[in-house]
């Protein structure tokens, strides 16, 4: 059956003005679902719900939000499988990834329900008779603007934070991908929450995007994407002075230095590659592997790429699904055209079945040798299942090539030298390290860039900070002339 979705203000699908958005799987090309875009009116009646029943849910006890929280996460895991199917057949991910994502929406709202309820005040006498509070109050209305490569997940890891200081969410889900969101927000309001603390608004990012960024109803803009839209998103933010944390783009380094184990180093680099093929901002998108582990290195990485199986993304065999898009497609093809033509050798490109369906967007995973730095599939986000590996000979040039970028969000670090360790975790320009491990990340950690890897961050306790202002309250509590 195919899905027709309004945007969702107040509970309610709302009839629009704006374009629909078609919903295609990206597996067969099947279009099975469709979203409206929000229009002008439906972006203001959405402000205006948010402002309404963001006054009593702020005022709700922490206690009772965490309570509904976890309600939520119960709701989603009620509906895992039909989420996970979902998932799948919006972004083409393999069904195993799309059980974890759903795993992380859960443990998103599971979380925070907890870290709201063990928050502490701050209290500081400061002169005879005199105190000064420290409040955390809820900053009002989140605008969250979300990409596509984890459409539940990206919900969760925005608005349970959101929810739980007390702030109501506006969500604008990405174009290719907005069902997920329409799920989720489902499952939020049977779990009981006021309907107006979530709406749904699809559109595209110069349309309904920019209105709600550029909105001075809006109290925080929390966006998750490319650099090129966080820039624009940021320009426009100014004209309000409105808060923003941008999670952006990646060109994380994997480094395996000599000494390392080099079959364990070569299994996470290619699950760090190929993972979501190769659609996460914090994948491997450069190896490094010093010259004279480089042969054993890159022996062990082909063998396991040679494993990969690329198919029916429902299969649970399947490693590697379609590419969200045709588009995505096409701009790996260049970078990776473009690297050959430079000199770059391609050491294995994995067969395809010609038994896929041809109106799905497919790609074998590369493996690229021969590459030099200079080279833009070594300086761009390739974002896709190509794995360019260099070699090099020192700790001290490795550091400095895997700064050479205008990214600094994730970096991996291969080596058993205690002390190695200790002076490339501080020399890496990255907002995290992985130390002889892959990712994912841990919800309690800090998942934030540097450089035009973002500003501001999500997760954990330091994630939680944006989404509350700070009152401090200066308290006299006996007469002055006492
Ligand atoms: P994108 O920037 O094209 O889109 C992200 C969102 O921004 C979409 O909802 C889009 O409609 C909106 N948008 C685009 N232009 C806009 C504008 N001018 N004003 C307002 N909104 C606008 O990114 P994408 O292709 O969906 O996602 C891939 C990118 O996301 C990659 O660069 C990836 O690294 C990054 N990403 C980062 C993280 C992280 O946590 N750092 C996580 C996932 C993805």
């Amino acid at each position: 059956m195919r899905i027709y979705e309004l945007p969702l203000v107040n509970g309610i699908a709302q009839e629009t003005t704006g374009p629909d958005i078609e919903v295609a799987s990206p597996a067969t090309g099947e279009v099975f679902g469709t979203a409206a875009a929000a229009d002008g009116a439906i972006v203001h009646q959405a402000f205006v719900a948010a402002n309404t029943a963001q006054v009593s849910w702020g005022a709700t006890p922490v206690r009772s939000r965490a309570e509904l929280l976890r309600s939520i996460a119960a709701q989603i895991e009620d509906g895992a499988d039909e989420l996970a199917e979902l998932i799948v057949r919006e972004v083409g991910k393999p069904v195993r990834e799309a059980r974890g994502e759903v795993q992380a929406a859960v443990d998103y709202f599971t979380y925070y329900a907890s870290l709201v309820t063990e928050l502490r005040g701050e209290t500081l006498e400061i002169a005879k008779d005199e105190e000064v509070w420290l409040r955390r109050e809820p900053r009002g209305v989140v605008v969250a603007i979300l990409p596509w490569n984890f459409p539940a997940a990206l919900v969760a890891r925005k608005s349970a934070p959101a929810l739980a200081a007390g702030n109501a969410i506006l969500i604008k889900p990405h174009e290719e991908t907005p069902l997920s969101a329409f799920w989720m927000a489902r499952a939020m309001i049977r779990a009981g929450l006021a309907p107006g603390l979530i709406s749904i608004l699809p559109g595209s990012g110069p349309d309904v995007g920019q209105q709600l960024v550029s909105d001075s109803r809006a109290d925080l803009i929390t966006m998750t994407g490319s650099v090129r839209a966080g820039k624009a998103i940021l320009a426009s933010a100014t004209q309000h002075l409105t808060p923003v944390s941008l999670e952006l783009g990646g060109k994380a380094p994997f480094i395996v230095m000599e000494g390392a184990n080099v079959q364990e180093a070569a299994l996470a680099a290619v699950g760090s590659r190929f993972a979501n093929n190769g659609q996460v901002c914090i994948c491997a998108e450069r190896i490094f592997v010093q010259r004279s582990i480089s042969e054993d290195f890159t022996a062990a990485f082909l063998d396991a790429v040679n494993h990969l199986s690329v198919g029916d993304p429902f299969d649970h065999g399947t490693d590697l699904g379609p590419k969200v898009s045709a588009a995505e497609v096409a701009k790996c093809r260049v970078l990776l055209d473009e690297a050959i033509a430079d000199g770059a050798r391609i050491l294995l490109e994995g067969p395809l079945s010609p038994e896929l369906p041809t109106a799905g967007h497919w790609m074998a995973p590369v493996v690229l040798g021969d590459v030099t730095d200079d080279m833009r599939i070594m300086r761009e986000e390739i974002f896709g299942p190509v794995a360019p590996i260099a070699v090099f000979d020192t700790e001290e040039e490795v550091i400095r090539r895997a700064n050479d970028s205008d990214y600094g969000l994730s970096s991996y670090l291969f080596t058993p030298d205690h002390s190695q360790i200790m002076r490339m975790v501080r020399a890496l320009e990255s907002g995290e390290v992985f130390v002889n491990r892959a990712g994912s990340e841990d919800i309690a950690g800090y998942h934030a860039g540097v450089k035009q890897s973002g500003l501001g961050g999500d997760d954990g306790p330091h994630g939680f900070e944006a989404y509350w202002r700070k009152k401090t309250v200066y308290v006299r509590w006996a007469s002055a002339t006492e």
